[in-house]
């Protein structure tokens, strides 16, 4: 059987800087290939495996670290979050489809497998709110769920048309303690616990009941593994996966997080913008698509990852 040979790009980012460590463990830290646009990425991304700067809307070079590294699979985590696309729209097209369209074409030239994540910002307000289906209607209002919608689309033309075997998940909101999020609107989940630890209060940016979906990382980094091991004939969607762990909205994870600190307060000074992105995705998802195609299941419930993310970052700061 072919080795496989990850390339890994947009290793810098909020998923990226956990997912690599991750695969390296899983397949061999020389199999695994990180690479950004930027080299002030963190250090056990750059110094555990190879790395390499790359700007995946150059095809040449990205064909260059393919064919050097032999690379037989791609995880593409680059895009223009939901929060910074609204404010550069243009870009957010170019860098979301541009970047994507090298992908898959190459993919479909080499022979290679592509892993491309997706998100609740794919749906829109139109989709049922709640216990939304996997198969259901998609009209979202920003520039970044278009690119979404389009991106899984593309990927389910890939593997129709030519046979490449796309897979990708619709993440909820990521929660981490390691890279600070790239501009989402779900980043508020991380900011509360940086700013409960250091200040006691955080100013929230969204109305206390906004509900999403969310998942802690390591349970976003399994589901990316293990999506991609999945027995393909068990596979009937193959791409675009809901998955979740836990739906909560401000409120209940701030009443969760001073269970730890009591005297942790939060004041609301919802952001039009923002909100108006909020409201306009799911309340909570229906995975059980990828429960029952490859077995999806999530560890960390609401309590479970607050208590990791306080004791964690509780560590780093005594250690930095
Ligand atoms: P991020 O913004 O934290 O990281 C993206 C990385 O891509 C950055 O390190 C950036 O330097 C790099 N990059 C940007 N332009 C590049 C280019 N031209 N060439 C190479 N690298 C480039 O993003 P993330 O949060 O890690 O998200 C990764 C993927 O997961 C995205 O597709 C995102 O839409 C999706 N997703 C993320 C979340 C979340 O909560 N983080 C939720 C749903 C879906």
């Amino acid at each position: 059987m072919k080795k496989t040979r990850i390339l890994v790009i947009g290793s810098g980012g909020q998923i990226g800087s956990e997912l690599t460590p991750a695969l390296r463990k899983v397949y061999g830290a020389e199999h695994v290939v990180a690479s950004d646009i930027k080299s002030d990425i963190c250090e056990h991304v750059l110094n555990e495996g190879p790395f390499e700067v790359l700007d995946c809307m150059d095809e040449h070079r990205l064909v260059e670290i393919i064919i050097k590294y032999k690379i037989t699979r791609i995880y593409h985590l680059v895009a223009l979050l939901s929060a910074v696309g609204e404010h550069k729209p243009l870009m957010a097209w170019n860098i979301n489809l541009g970047s994507l369209m090298n992908v898959l074409e190459i993919a479909r030239e080499l022979h290679l497998s592509v892993f491309i994540p997706s998100s609740i910002g794919a749906f829109g307000p139109s989709t049922p709110k709640k216990n939304t289906p996997q198969d259901t209607l998609m009209r979202p209002t920003t520039i970044y769920g278009i690119t979404k919608v389009c991106g899984e689309m593309l990927g389910d033309y890939y593997f129709k048309k030519y046979g490449v075997d796309v897979r990708g998940l619709r993440y909820p909101g990521i929660i981490s303690n390691v890279t600070q999020p790239g501009g989402g609107t779900t980043d508020y989940a991380v900011e509360i616990f940086y700013k409960a630890l250091e200040e006691g209060r955080y100013t929230c940016y969204l109305k206390e009941d906004t509900y999403f979906d969310m998942m802690y990382m390591p349970d976003a980094v399994r589901a990316a593994i293990e999506v991609m091991e999945a027995d393909p004939d068990k596979l009937v969607h193959r791409n675009a996966y809901n998955v979740s762990a836990m739906s909560f909205n401000p409120r209940q994870l701030s009443a969760e997080i001073q269970k730890h600190i009591p005297d942790f307060r939060v004041e609301y000074k919802p952001d039009p913008e923002k909100q108006a992105i909020a409201d306009s995705w799911p309340d909570n998802m229906d995975d059980s698509a990828a429960r029952q195609e490859w077995n999806w299941k999530h560890e960390y419930d609401l309590p479970k990852m607050t208590e990791d993310m306080l004791v964690t970052l509780k560590k780093k700061a005594m250690t930095s």
